[in-house]
């Protein structure tokens, strides 16, 4: 089971998201160092290196790629530059770390890292790959992502629930025709889950009619 936040941890994770608004990038990333009696000392986002031209266009890319660090590096490196210790500290960030990132957290002695529900466009193997290592490490990882997308798919197997008992209540009665009608008139705002269960229910009913 994933952990869930505590007040202190969201509270942090509200800062994290308001140090990320000055980030010319597109995907804005915040992070929050804090010690291990909780005090929260340093605040970074994505953005280039102190001294370098943070111009618009430079957040295009693929030159964002050459000239911004993310959140967690410039943290880290601040931190560095400044003689604050990150051992036994605690990472606060929007969102997942890339595995560069996860890396340099690591090597920081970072033991925890509380990560926020912002979604990036970077390939899933970088979180993969970040995951695994913080695990390797024993890192620990509270994870706001869980939290929200559990609460998501509570709703949605709620969702579920209803287009298969609307399913199994037309075959039963025999007016099949009416489940498409059904799911379009009381889904109209249907995610691609739900496109996706009628697809399989469609499946499911056509199997059974060529069973007889
Ligand atoms: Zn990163």
């Amino acid at each position: 089971m994933p952990d869930t936040l505590t007040d202190k941890q969201k509270h942090r994770l509200a800062l994290a998201r308001l140090v990320a608004e000055p980030s010319k990038d597109s995907t804005k990333v915040g992070a929050i160092l804090s010690t291990p009696e909780g005090a929260n000392i340093l605040t970074g986002y994505n953005g280039p290196p102190m001294g370098v031209v943070d111009s618009l266009d430079r957040f295009e890319r693929p030159h964002k790629y050459l000239f911004a660090s993310h959140a967690e590096q410039n943290i880290i490196a601040f931190a560095a530059r400044n003689g604050i210790r990150t051992s036994g500290c605690t990472l606060t960030v929007t969102h997942f770390p890339c595995s560069s990132c996860a890396r340099s957290i690591i090597q920081a002695g970072i033991v925890c890292v509380v990560v926020g529900d912002g979604k990036t466009s970077m390939p899933d193997e970088e979180f993969e790959a970040a995951g695994v290592m913080f695990a390797e490490a024993g890192i620990k990882v509270v994870n706001q992502w869980f939290e929200t997308h559990e609460l998501q798919w509570k709703k949605l197997s709620d969702e579920l629930t209803i287009c298969v008992n609307a399913f199994y209540y037309w075959i039963r009665t025999d007016c099949h025709n009416q489940f498409s009608l059904f799911i379009n008139e009381k889904h109209h705002e249907t995610s691609n889950s739900i496109d996706k269960l009628k697809e399989i229910a469609q499946e499911h009913y056509n199997a059974g009619l060529a069973q007889g």
